[in-house]
């Protein structure tokens, strides 16, 4: 497996794992995804590339966890909001004021 879509690997992570998830429920899997959100902040901190890259993939696979016990389908969100533009400023790259 080479290269996937967020959908793809949303639905993987749904046949991997939606039962357990399920049984762990919404608030439990937020607090692991922010764990791992912190163990990325540490990863990146740390300067330690190959951990960091394990953390990011962590944190996509908990964000896919919650997102199928939520009922979002990743894709379809990030592309509505984030097409092509900045939707705050609507300009392609972002000129919003830091
Ligand atoms: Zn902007």
């Amino acid at each position: 497996m080479k290269n996937i879509h967020i959908r793809e690997f949303q639905k993987m992570m749904h046949r991997l794992y939606f039962l357990r998830d399920t049984e762990r429920g919404v608030k439990d899997t937020y607090r692991w995804l922010a764990d791992e959100l912190g163990e990325l902040e540490e990863a990146i901190k740390g300067n330690d590339k190959k951990a960091t890259e394990n953390e990011f993939a962590d944190v996509i696979a908990w964000l896919s966890s919650l997102a199928n016990i939520t009922g979002i389908d990743l894709e379809r969100a990030a592309i509505n909001k984030y097409s092509q533009k900045c939707p705050k400023c609507q300009q392609a790259p972002c000129q919003c004021t830091f």
